[in-house]
This record gives C-alpha cells, sequence and structure tokens, in this order.
C-alpha cells in the first residue's frame, strides 16, 4: 500500500494515478471534507508577522484557488535534469486549462486589457481552469467557489476513492516512521486525539511547503529553508460603479520582467481607503506578484520570511506599472492605495537537488515528497500545472517502480 500525506494539488494527482492503476492507496488529510463553497472558512490562522494564505481541508489550498493554470518552469527544472514538459501538456488537458470565453469577461478587466495595451505592456486572457458553463461571474473565487465551477484536488480524490483508495480525513501526520534510513510508514493523530501508526513502505509526503517541511525536519532532514512565497501586493483605486469585484478573478495576465500583474479585487483596498462611502463596487485593483528570493526558512515550526532589497525592488517597479494602468483605465491617481506584503504560493523548502533527487526521493528509502516543497526557485506565478506536472510525474515512476 502506498501512503499519501495531504490531498492537495500534490497529493491527489498522486493518488488518482496510483488508484487507476489497480495500486492500493491510504491517503492522509489533517482537515475535513467541506463543500467548495465553504472552503474560506478553512483558511489557516495568520501569523502575527506573515500574512500566508493557505487552507487546511480535503483539496488544499486548490479550494481557494482563483483557477489559474499558467505553464511555467518547464526549462527551469531541466538544470536539475527533470523534464516536465509532457506531463504539462498532459495536465492542461486534463483539467481543461484554457482561455474563457468573452462572454466571462467584465468592464474591469477589459478596461485593465485594453489599458496595457494602450502603453505597450503584453497582455494575455489568462489560462483559466473554470468551467464557463457553471460559472456564475461572482468574484468568489478564492473564497471557494460557490458554484463549484473550478478544477480542485477534491475533483481527483474522488476518482481516488471511485477507484478504490481510502481517505482518512481530520487525521494529522505527527511523524514518518523510519528503521535503517528506509520508511515504514507514519504516526497520526485523529481529532479525538487518539493516535494510530501506519504501516506502509511507500510513503509520498504532500503536505505543503511549510507541514512537508515540519515534517522532514524531525527525521533529522535539512528541509525548511530556502523558503520563497511569491509575495504579492493588490494595488488599486476609485472608479465609480465599475462592479470589478464581482468579476471573474484575475481573468487577464501581463507577464513583466521581473513581476506579473492581473486584475485582483481585494476588501482590504476599501479598508485602506478610510472612506466609508466608498464601495466595493468603486474599486479597480491590480495583483502585482513576483519572484522573491528564497531566504525564508521554517524554525521550530514558526516561518520566518524577510524580503530581500530585490524582492522590494521587483514589488515597487511592478507597483507602479499597476499604477499607470490603472491611471489609463479611467482610476482616479489620488484614490491609489496599496494592500501590505502577502504570500500564496509557499515553496521549496525541500528542493530538488538539496533535500530530493530528480525522482523526488529523499535520502530515506521509500519516502517521497511530492508538493510545492520541491520547487527549487520561486516561480513568481501561479504554481498549480507545474506541481501536478511534476506530481504526475512521480506517479509514472512509482506505477512503473511498483509493475516491476
Ligand atoms: C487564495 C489562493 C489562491 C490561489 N490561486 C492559485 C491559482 O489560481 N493558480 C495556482 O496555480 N495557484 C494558486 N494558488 C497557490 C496554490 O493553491 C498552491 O501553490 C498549491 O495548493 C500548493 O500545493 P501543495 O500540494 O504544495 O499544498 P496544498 O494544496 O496546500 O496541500 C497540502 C495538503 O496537506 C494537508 N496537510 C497539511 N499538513 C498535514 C499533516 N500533518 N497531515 C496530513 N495532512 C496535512 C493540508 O490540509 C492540505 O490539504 C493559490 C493559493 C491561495 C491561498
Amino acid at each position: 500500500m502506498v501512503l499519501i500525506i495531504g490531498t492537495g494539488v500534490g497529493g491527489s494527482i498522486i493518488a488518482m494515478e496510483l488508484a487507476k492503476s489497480n495500486i492500493p492507496v491510504t491517503i492522509i488529510e489533517k482537515g475535513p471534507s467541506v463543500d467548495v463553497k465553504d472552503s474560506y472558512k478553512y483558511y489557516d490562522k495568520i501569523d502575527d508577522c506573515l500574512d500566508l494564505s493557505k487552507t487546511t481541508c480535503v483539496g488544499g489550498s486548490s479550494v481557494v484557488a482563483a483557477g489559474n493554470g499558467v505553464r511555467l518552469l518547464e526549462e527551469e527544472l531541466k538544470k536539475y535534469n527533470v523534464d516536465i514538459s509532457t506531463e504539462l501538456s498532459e495536465v492542461e488537458e486534463l483539467i481543461r486549462v484554457h482561455q474563457l470565453d468573452d462572454s466571462h469577461f467584465g468592464e474591469g478587466t477589459k478596461k485593465f486589457m485594453e489599458a496595457a495595451k494602450s502603453i505597450g505592456l503584453p497582455v494575455i486572457k489568462m489560462p483559466k481552469f473554470i468551467r464557463e458553463e457553471d460559472c456564475i461571474q461572482c468574484g468568489k473565487c478564492a473564497w471557494g467557489c460557490p458554484n463549484d465551477a473550478k478544477w480542485t484536488s477534491k475533483d481527483f480524490i474522488k476518482i481516488a476513492i471511485e477507484n478504490g483508495a481510502e481517505l482518512i480525513s481530520e487525521a494529522e501526520v505527527t511523524d514518518i516512521l523510519t528503521e535503517n534510513k528506509t520508511v515504514k510508514g507514519a504516526k497520526i493523530k485523529h481529532s479525538d486525539d487518539s493516535t494510530e501508526t501506519i504501516e506502509s513502505d511507500i510513503v509520498v509526503l504532500s503536505a505543503g511547503a511549510i507541514n512537508s517541511a515540519i515534517i522532514l525536519q524531525k527525521l533529522g532532514l535539512k528541509a525548511g529553508e530556502n523558503l520563497f512565497i511569491d509575495p504579492f501586493v493588490t494595488v488599486g483605486g476609485v472608479l465609480k460603479d465599475i462592479n470589478y469585484n464581482s468579476e471573474v478573478t484575475m481573468n487577464a495576465l501581463i507577464k513583466g520582467k521581473n513581476f506579473v500583474l492581473a486584475p485582483h479585487y481585494s476588501v482590504i483596498i476599501n479598508q485602506n481607503m478610510d472612506d466609508e462611502n466608498i464601495k466595493k463596487e468603486d474599486i479597480l485593483s491590480i495583483m502585482v506578484k513576483v519572484p522573491d528570493d528564497n531566504h525564508g526558512k521554517i524554525v521550530e515550526g514558526k516561518v520566518i520570511k524577510e524580503n530581500t532589497i530585490k524582492d522590494i525592488r521587483f514589488i515597487a517597479e511592478g507597483a507602479a506599472t499597476a499604477g499607470a494602468v490603472l491611471v489609463g483605465a479611467g482610476v482616479d491617481p489620488n484614490t491609489i492605495t496599496s494592500t501590505h506584503l502577502r504570500g500564496a504560493h509557499p515553496g521549496g523548502t525541500a528542493a530538488i537537488g538539496d533535500i530530493v533527487d530528480n525522482n523526488l526521493k529523499t535520502e530515506y528509502e521509500g519516502l517521497y515528497v511530492s508538493d510545492a516543497s520541491v520547487i527549487p526557485e520561486a516561480p513568481g506565478a501561479p504554481p498549480i500545472i507545474a506541481i501536478l506536472a511534476l506530481s504526475k510525474r512521480l506517479s509514472k515512476h512509482l506505477i512503473n517502480n511498483l509493475s516491476n
């Protein structure tokens, strides 16, 4: 039996692929199984000094994702002797990544695209894994979609279960069990505080970049260093009655050299305006996201992340460009403000070439890591497609090994 820890992006596709190949699979998930529309209630508490968004529930952070399916890391990973070109294409087809129909572009996004073009910025429609026929254009993608209109890892977990996999939810893996540098299983703690040991000689750790690192550290591995988070701010101002807050989130993309920009509403913009008369419907805003230096680390379960001068410079370049786009779109320049720095793509804490080899195996026989932890460099862009591709590649490796 293969034991998979975590039902998020990395864990879900491996569970599905192995179960479809008739390999017995048990999946352990710390959080509960909830409707996608309720998943916003399962965001983790924000740390005092770092606003890092992630959720603990079946499906991991995919349930609150904006549905952006950007193909990335193809060339970068070749340096590490990892070629995911085939798997990227397979994944794009599997979750039907495509640019949405024109009917799903609202006034705010159109103004963003027109303004970008008018100042010579390359802008495209964002590749999405959202189904137009189910999308009610409410702007609540990152709250968990109220109409289940996007792919989430829950879809793959469902297929895994239909193919015989067992899911144990509300059970936290606290330790990986090993003997003579070989994995033997995992210790889990249930929500009623009872504990259990599950034996397995193949364990795939997919608990996300923070929690996988914490578990690996208990084995004495130097995981948890080199953390990146792809920091972002949302910059916005007043454009009366634009109603951008109820459009499909992040439906267009500008790829700059050191940043990406996408239209994005955050309630923090309203809070930072100190004027209660300004409504959510009056805000047009843009997310500025950058690839950060991977200088963060996890120490005694706490995330420590400082931004380097380069990170701040990239954010400043992106925010200045976002300001120009907003003004071009008709936003009142005197109203432009920004959120504080946040993050939603933690990764790098068990990187390929450092903690895992190019087959995602640790120095422990039978112990693999397959989630955002293994990404060696900050992408500065949505990583789900790359994580799915890396994990699909691992599932092929495991299926091949197990059938021999
Ligand atoms: C608001 C938001 C919007 C986003 N939008 C996009 C987007 O549009 N496109 C994109 O590409 N990326 C997006 N991302 C980022 C993306 O969701 C993450 O990069 C991705 O989910 C990371 O995958 P993962 O497998 O590393 O971890 P996760 O998907 O977070 O999965 C980890 C799983 O492990 C479970 N777990 C943790 N600890 C334990 C334990 N000890 N025992 C058992 N289970 C455990 C967790 O509950 C979780 O289910 C977004 C993120 C956020 C927060």
